[in-house]
């Protein structure tokens, strides 16, 4: 990247940070598109992009990380908001499938070498899939974690060599989700079972109303990021 472009992305970003989150995507839609793009794990966050884009420009090209781990109800969310919104998902698959890579390692490694885990079956197929376009689009709100409130609204993404635009940076959990309620945005019904971070079914975990909304994730493991959002 060049110093031009960092210093107009800062400059965006400062302007961005008291716009809404559609405001953030007609600006993203205005700047980038049709080299503009999106990737969702179908969170909660994400549904509430997705239907913010059906109104601003549903012709965004969303994709999902194929992990071939998913829960059963966040791929049929694919559906559900298929038909309120006439999105369909895109899903990226990984260069082999898990019964390849279980054959290679000797069976799963989720629960050994997550790492390796995330990065062959979410990393690198987004590195794949985002090569060629201007933009991503993430989910990842700020008070998620420590490491998400690092985040600008406008970002170079050097990991992935595009720029990262994080519309939903600034709003807080109850923010979000008085927007899918009041919206009647479709979301996973893990949610309503005390899955607030919905990942890979062998790597996510119901919490306790008071613990952190991603504690659920890797349990046993020092990691709260598959690699997707770290620097
Ligand atoms: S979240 Fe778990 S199952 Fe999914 S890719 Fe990462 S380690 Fe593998």
């Amino acid at each position: 990247m060049n110093q031009q472009l960092d210093l107009e992305l800062r400059y965006m970003s400062a302007q961005l940070e008291s716009r809404t989150p559609q405001q953030i995507l007609r600006w993203a839609v205005h700047t980038y598109h049709p080299k503009l793009c999106m990737a969702t794990a179908f969170g909660a966050e994400g549904c509430a992009i997705i239907s913010m884009l059906a109104e601003i420009e549903p012709d965004v090209h969303v994709f999902n990380l194929n992990t071939g781990y998913q829960f059963t109800e966040t791929l049929e969310l694919r559906e559900r908001l298929f038909e309120k919104y006439g999105i369909l998902v895109k899903m990226v698959e990984s260069e082999e499938s898990v019964e390849e890579m279980e054959n290679r390692f000797g069976g799963p490694i989720h629960h050994i070498i997550p790492d390796e885990c995330c990065r062959l079956r979410k990393v690198e197929p987004l590195r794949k899939e985002v090569k060629g376009w201007s933009a991503w689009i993430s989910s990842i709100r700020r008070q998620q974690s420590p490491h998400r409130a690092k985040s600008d609204i406008a970002e170079w993404d050097a990991k992935f060599n595009l720029v990262k635009i994080n519309p939903l940076a600034n709003w807080s959990r109850q923010e979000l989700w008085k927007y899918i309620l009041a919206n009647d945005v479709p979301y996973n019904p893990l949610h309503d079972r005390g899955f607030p971070s919905i990942g890979c079914a062998p790597c996510t975990l119901p919490v306790c109303a008071d613990e952190d909304e991603r504690s659920g994730r890797w349990t046993g493991f020092n990691r709260t990021e598959c690699g997707l959002h770290t620097r």
